[in-house]
Formats: C-alpha cells, structure tokens, sequence
C-alpha cells in the first residue's frame, strides 16, 4: 500500500500552482484528493473538484459537507489559497485589507472548522496551511501580503494548541518565491519578462526560484504521520532565505 491509502485530503486552491503540486504528491501517494477553488474546472481531472471560495463560509461548508459526502471522511487539509498584495501600507484601503485577509487568513478558520467533526474522527488528522517567506522576512513594499502571512504562522501555532489533545496536528509551509502561474503573471508584466526572470533567480539564495513539487513534498511530509511529532512547526522552502 502507498502512504495516503484511504485517506480522504482537501487542498483549497488545488487547481494552480503550489496547490495543484500539492494535490498531485498527494494523490500519487493514494491519497482521495479533493480540491476546493475558486476554479474548479482548471484543476487536474484526477481530482474531485469543487468550486469554493474560501472567504464565503456558505460556500465553504457547502463544499466541505459535498466532499463528506462523496467519500465518507476527511483527515487532511491544505489551506493553500491565498492571494497577493503589493503595496505599503500607503497603497492598500481598508477594503483590500478586509478581501486579503478573508482569504488568507480567516479562509483557513472557515475551511478547518467545517471540516472539524471528520478531523476529530480521523486517527490521522493533519492540517497544513501555505505561509510564506514573507511571514518571516521583511519583504518591501508587501505590507498588507505580509501582515496576512505573519498571521498564518501565528494562527498555525494557535491551532495546533488548541487542537493538541484532540489528535489533530497542524503546522505550515512557509514557501520562497516559487515558479507558479501566480509568478508567471507577475513576470509578464515587466518590460522584458525573460530578463526579470534571470534576475528574479539570482536575488534567489540557492540561484532559482522554488519549485512547486519541493513545495509539495514538505506539505506531504507534515500531511503523514511520519511527521506525528511535530505540530505547530512550520518548515521553509525557500533556499534559505528567511536567515538572509
Ligand atoms: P496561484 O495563483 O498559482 O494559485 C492559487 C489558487 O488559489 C488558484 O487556483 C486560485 O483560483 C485559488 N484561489 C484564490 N483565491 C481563492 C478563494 N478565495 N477561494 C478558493 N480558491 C482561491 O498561486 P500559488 O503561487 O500557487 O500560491 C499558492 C499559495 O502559496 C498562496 O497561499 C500563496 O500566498 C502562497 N505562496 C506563494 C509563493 C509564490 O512565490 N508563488 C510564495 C510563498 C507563498
């Protein structure tokens, strides 16, 4: 048998980069996966996809209460949907801070606690959710992105506290700038996006940007219980640059 045999996984944001890297280790190691977006039809077909979007609790427990129902369980969650935002704290309007943070912080509340009772019953429960480096180093002019990032972190800790004695782990991934399509539209809009690319890997640590599979396979370790002793750990991936 392979490591996630019948074990029922949900990955918010499964239908494009990290998350869809993430679904796919997952669901290669036997895992059911289930991917709630926003853009369900974009995820790979070998997944059962459902349109969600994390910062609409009705749609979440919607979505949640369809993969009950589809395969009897839940024991892993990915709370990977997040968005950017670029800007001081000049740039960005109470409005934007209320949509990122809906998304990229409180979207994790709702997505977990509607899947809370299959988590409780589950004797491999674990949730990982996408940080980044930005919740560790000051990235400029990301205040608002960082701020929510920060915040995942904390909240990781927080929930794996609280969640402790109930069987439930929790803990994050905190990414460097990985190759997804969300740095690919970044990219196109420079002037000269294969020239942004070359310089974009060498301000890189490591002389790349991440990998989205390198992503996935520390999100697969801290989803299995071969990682049943750590919770409330985050891990980078991110060629070392948060000691930078
Ligand atoms: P991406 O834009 O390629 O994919 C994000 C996915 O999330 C998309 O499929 C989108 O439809 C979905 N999504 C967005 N808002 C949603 C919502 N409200 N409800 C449901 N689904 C929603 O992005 P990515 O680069 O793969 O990033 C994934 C995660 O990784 C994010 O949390 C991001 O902050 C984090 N991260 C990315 C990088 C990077 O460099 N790419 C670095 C660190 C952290």
């Amino acid at each position: 048998g392979q490591e996630f045999d019948g074990l029922v996984a949900i990955v918010t944001g499964g239908a494009s980069g990290i998350g869809a890297a993430i679904a796919a280790r997952l669901g290669d190691a036997g895992a059911s996966v289930a991917v709630l977006d926003l853009q369900p039809e974009a995820a790979d077909a070998a997944h059962f996809a459902v349109q969600a979007n994390v910062a609409d609790d009705a749609s979440v427990r919607s979505a949640v209460a369809a993969v009950a129902e589809k395969f009897g369980r839940i024991d892993i969650v990915i709370n990977n949907a997040g968005i950017g935002a670029i800007g001081t704290i000049a740039d960005n309007d109470d409005d934007e801070w209320a949509r990122v943070f809906s998304i990229n912080v409180t979207g994790i509340a709702r997505v977990t606690r509607a899947a809370l009772p299959w988590l409780l019953a589950s004797p491999s429960a674990s949730v990982v959710n996408t940080s980044s480096i930005a919740a560790t180093a000051g990235l400029p002019a990301r205040a608002l992105y960082t701020a929510s990032k920060g915040a995942v972190l904390s909240l990781t800790r927080a929930m794996a506290a609280d969640h402790l004695r109930e069987g439930i782990r929790v803990n994050c991934v905190n990414p460097g700038t990985a190759d997804t399509p969300w740095v690919g539209r970044l990219l196109s809009q420079a002037p000269d996006p294969e020239a942004e690319r070359a310089a974009l890997n060498a301000r890189q640590p490591h002389g790349r940007l991440v990998e989205a599979g390198e992503v996935a396979d520390a999100v697969a370790y801290l989803a299995s219980p071969r990682s049943g002793s750590t919770t409330g750990a985050s891990i980078a991936v991110d060629g070392g640059m948060q000691n930078l």
